[in-house]
This record gives structure tokens, C-alpha cells and sequence, in this order.
């Protein structure tokens, strides 16, 4: 394939990317979406592998590459359950960190092409900086996949003076930048590389084991960016231009949904990443008086349950972790099916931060068919609760947890949450009174308009959908 064929290529895949994001950003368009980024994907494979800069010699080594790779994916993605989704994600991120490191360190001991002057100082500032943010997105996104898989606590580490650890290791960066640039050969700039390297792994790690489980959400689509930037920087280093602009465009995307992410959680970002927030998953935090539940839980069955629902005219579902842990999806269809050919006003309020990835809930309620149309954000109907009969969590529970908006102490102060306890009558569905991602009591629970239906959702789900019938 001609150099000119080949850039042409990478123009055409760019397009398709960009609409590919593009469709991605709503739930009608995004099979599309999905559908333009694997075209876009197979050009820019073909289009590198046959382009000018490969000879045949190499053919083997992608071919062998591809297959490992290709097997692994495959294997991958079969075994692995929706709820694993998002460590899985984690992981790939930290994959492109790794890839950035590597492709840094090789193009640095490569001579195949020797630079001079002002373009081999760009080189390898193009190297250092590659390398600097490859092995942050490594480190942290391993620390990441610790965190969300369970592994790893959830509870912040922190240590004392962390925030002048983190300057001193920058300013220990940029001299060691200053001697790498310098460097008269490979040997001597190796040992500035190596130490960069190792206090770039370790500020991912603190970086990562420093913010609470409430924030994960936050770190999730940060390191999602850092891995775009990560891209870009190997583009630079190969001197790809579909690399540099795919790496912008995954790093740019990622960035602004941080910023929706931390919006949703009324945190600042900066605090966010300084870490600290939060609280491990499981230990119920230190709770001001507002938090303390007070009075009983009344549980409810199935049957009586059903009753609620076929007396009511309106009805908000809410979903979260457990309908993904309990793949209760289909089911929450079915009913929603039934109470709609019968007349009531159903829809779905789905938090910015529910289930353990951004979208999570959308992907699930689209896979089991429910119309996008009563699919709402917490915004557009969280003013609807006071005018709704009944409110059903499904599997959630810090995203309707009160004692963001009560307790000024509690870990998730100031995330906005959907007010289910304002509808006439809440029930929350969920096998225990254990707490959710981010370890806080559920004051909720224990209010009087709130009934508790305890057991594995799609069980229960599947016995109301039962008695609803019958
Ligand atoms: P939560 O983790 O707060 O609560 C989920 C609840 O589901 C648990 O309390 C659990 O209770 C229940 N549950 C688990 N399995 C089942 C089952 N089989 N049947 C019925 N219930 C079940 O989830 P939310 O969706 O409310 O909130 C998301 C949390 O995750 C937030 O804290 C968010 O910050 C965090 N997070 C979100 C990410 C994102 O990008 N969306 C990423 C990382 C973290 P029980 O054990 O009693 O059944």
C-alpha cells in the first residue's frame, strides 16, 4: 500500500471514529456507533499492518501478535460476567499504559534512525513524557482493577504529608527530565529514564489507593482519559498521526466525562484526584445525627408487593448495582410490559453514578428491551417523586441514599440522589441491610413510607411478576 493510500486510510478511520463517539452519545444511535468504530478500527489495522512502514519480515511477528491477542479478547469476553465489566475495563487501560512505556523505552535504544539538534531533543521529551504518563495509567489502573474487583479495599490510604510526596516526586521529575534531555548517550539517559519510571508507577499506585470507594466512579473515567493521552503520546513517539488523534480524541472524551462524573457527585475534581474522599466498601462510616437510622424496617413480600403496583398510576423504577448482580433485567421488562399494557405511568430514574460503570444501567435496561423514551436521568423526573404511588430500587443504594442531602458528615454529602422517599410509598429490594459501593448506613431503609423487600432481585422480581399476572 502507497504512503499516500495509507494516510488517506487513517483520514477515512478518523471520520469514522469521531462518528463513532458521536453515536455512542445516545442509547438510539450507539449500535451505529459501535458499528462505525469496528469499520474504523479494521481500516486503520489494514491500513498500518500493508502500509509503507511495515516490511514483510514483520509480518510474522503481527500476525503471531494478533493471534495471542485476538485469543485472549475472545476468551475474555466470553467468561467475563456483565458485573465484571468494569474491572475488565480497568485492566485494558492499564494495558495501553504498558504498551506507551514499552513503545517509549524501544523507540529510545532504537538507532535505526539517529536524530540530531532540536529533533532529537523533541524525540525524546516526546519519550520521557510517553513513558511519565504510561506508567501512571499502568500503575493506577492495576490499582483500579484491585479496588473494583474487591481485591484491594476500598478505603483511602492516606498517608501523612501525601500532597508534599506528590510535589517533591514532580519536582524530582522534571530534573531528572533536564539530565535525560542532556544525556550524551543511551547509557547515560537510561538511569534518569529508569528513575522516572519507577516514581511515575509509584505516584499511580498512591495516586489511586488514596481515593475513597465513593469517588471510584471518578478514577474509572480518568484513567479511561489517561490511557487516550497514553495513545496519543505512543502516536508521538512512532510518529502515528491516527494514533496521536484517536489518543486526543479518547483522551478528551474521558476528561469531559470526569467532569460530568464528578458534576454528578457534586465534587471538585482536583479534590477528587488530591484523594481522600470517601470510605472503604463495607465498613458503615462514622455517621452524624442526621444519618442515624432511626425506628424499624418493615419488610414487604412479593404478593403484597404486586398489590402496590396493580393500585398504582404511577410507578418510578430505580436500578442499580444489585439488578446488574442479579441480571434481574429481563424480568424488570416483563413487568414493566404488564403494568404498561394495563395503564400505568412507568419510568426508569437512572443516577449518573448507578452500577460500577457510566452507563451501566442503560446498557442493561437496553439489552432487555425497555424503551429508551421512559428511560430518564435523575434530573429530568427527581421533581416527580411527591406525585408518584410507588418508588422501586432495585439493587440500589447509595444513589437513594437521604443522608447525602442530611448528613453534612456523611462520606457522600452533596452527591445529588434520587428522592425515592418522597413517593407515596418506597420499596427497596436488596438481600440484606448490608451497604452499598461506598459503605454508609441507608437511612431510607427505616422511614415509614418505606418498605423492605428482601431477597436476590430477579427471584423476587420473577415472584411478583407472578403474582402481578395471576
Ligand atoms: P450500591 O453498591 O450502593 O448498592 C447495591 C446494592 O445492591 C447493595 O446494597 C446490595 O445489597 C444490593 N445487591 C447486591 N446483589 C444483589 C442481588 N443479587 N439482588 C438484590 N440486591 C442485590 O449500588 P448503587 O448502584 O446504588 O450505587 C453505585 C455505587 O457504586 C456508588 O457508590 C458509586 O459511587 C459506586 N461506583 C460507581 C461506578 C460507576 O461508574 N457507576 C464505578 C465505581 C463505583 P445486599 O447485599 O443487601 O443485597
Amino acid at each position: 500500500m502507497s504512503g499516500n493510500l495509507a494516510t488517506v486510510s487513517y483520514i477515512g478511520a478518523t471520520i469514522l471514529f469521531i462518528l463513532s463517539l458521536g453515536g455512542l452519545s445516545n442509547p438510539e444511535s450507539s449500535r451505529r456507533g459501535n458499528l462505525f468504530g469496528m469499520i474504523g478500527m479494521t481500516i486503520a489495522v489494514l491500513a498500518t499492518v500493508f502500509g509503507p512502514r511495515v516490511t514483510a519480515a514483520g509480518y510474522p511477528w503481527i500476525v503471531g501478535a494478533m493471534a495471542v491477542g485476538g485469543a485472549v479478547g475472545l476468551y475474555a469476553a466470553k467468561v467475563v460476567k456483565m458485573t465484571q465489566m468494569p474491572e475488565l475495563v480497568a485492566l485494558m487501560h492499564s494495558l495501553v499504559g504498558l504498551a506507551a512505556c514499552l513503545v517509549g523505552y524501544a523507540s529510545y535504544i532504537d538507532t535505526s534512525a539517529p536524530l540530531s539538534g532540536a529533533e532529537k531533543s523533541i524525540h525524546e521529551m516526546e519519550i520521557y513524557i510517553g513513558i511519565l504518563i504510561g506508567a501512571v495509567t499502568f500503575s493506577g489502573s492495576l490499582i483500579a482493577f484491585g479496588k473494583l474487583s474487591g481485591k484491594i479495599g476500598g478505603s483511602p490510604m492516606l498517608l501523612p504529608g501525601r500532597h508534599w510526596m506528590n510535589l517533591a516526586g514532580l519536582l524530582v521529575v522534571i530534573w531528572f527530565g533536564r539530565e535525560f534531555i542532556n544525556a550524551h548517550s543511551i547509557a547515560d539517559g537510561m538511569t534518569p529514564l529508569v528513575v522516572m519510571t519507577v516514581i511515575a508507577l509509584l505516584f499511580g499506585i498512591h495516586m489511586v489507593m488514596a481515593i475513597g470507594g465513593a469517588d471510584m466512579p471518578v478514577v474509572v473515567s480518568m484513567l479511561n482519559s489517561y490511557s487516550g493521552w497514553a495513545a496519543a503520546a505512543t502516536g508521538f513517539m512512532l510518529s502515528n498521526d491516527l494514533l496521536i488523534v484517536v489518543g486526543a480524541l479518547v483522551g478528551s472524551s474521558g476528561a469531559i466525562l470526569s467532569y460530568i462524573m464528578c458534576r454528578a457527585m457534586n465534587r471538585n475534581f482536583i479534590s477528587v484526584i488530591a484523594g481522600g474522599f470517601g470510605t472503604g466498601g463495607g465498613t458503615p462510616a462514622a455517621k452524624g445525627d442526621a444519618a442515624a437510622p432511626v425506628g424499624e424496617v418493615v419488610p414487604i413480600s412479593a404478593v403484597e408487593t404486586a398489590e402496590l403496583l396493580k393500585d398504582a398510576k404511577s410507578v418510578i423504577i430505580v436500578p442499580g448495582y444489585g439488578m446488574a448482580v442479579a441480571q434481574a433485567q429481563h424480568t424488570v421488562y416483563e413487568i414493566t410490559k404488564h403494568l404498561r399494557e394495563k395503564g400505568v405511568n412507568i419510568r426508569f430514574g437512572i443516577h449518573p453514578v448507578a452500577g460500577r460503570m457510566p452507563g451501566h444501567m442503560n446498557v442493561l435496561l437496553a439489552e432487555a428491551k425497555v424503551p429508551y423514551d421512559i428511560v430518564m436521568e435523575m434530573d429530568e423526573l427527581n421533581d416527580d417523586f411527591p406525585a408518584t404511588d410507588v418508588a422501586m430500587v432495585i439493587g440500589a443504594n447509595d444513589i437513594v441514599n437521604p443522608a447525602a442531602q442530611d448528613d453534612p458528615t456523611s462520606p457522600i454529602a452533596g452527591m445529588p440522589v434520587l428522592e425515592v422517599w418522597k413517593a407515596k410509598t418506597s420499596i427497596v429490594m436488596k438481600r440484606s441491610m448490608a451497604s452499598g459501593y461506598a459503605g454508609v448506613d441507608n437511612p431510607l431503609f427505616y422511614k415509614e413510607n418505606n418498605r423492605m423487600l428482601f431477597g436476590d432481585a430477579k427471584k423476587m422480581l420473577d415472584e411478583v411478576l407472578v403474582a402481578l399476572k395471576s
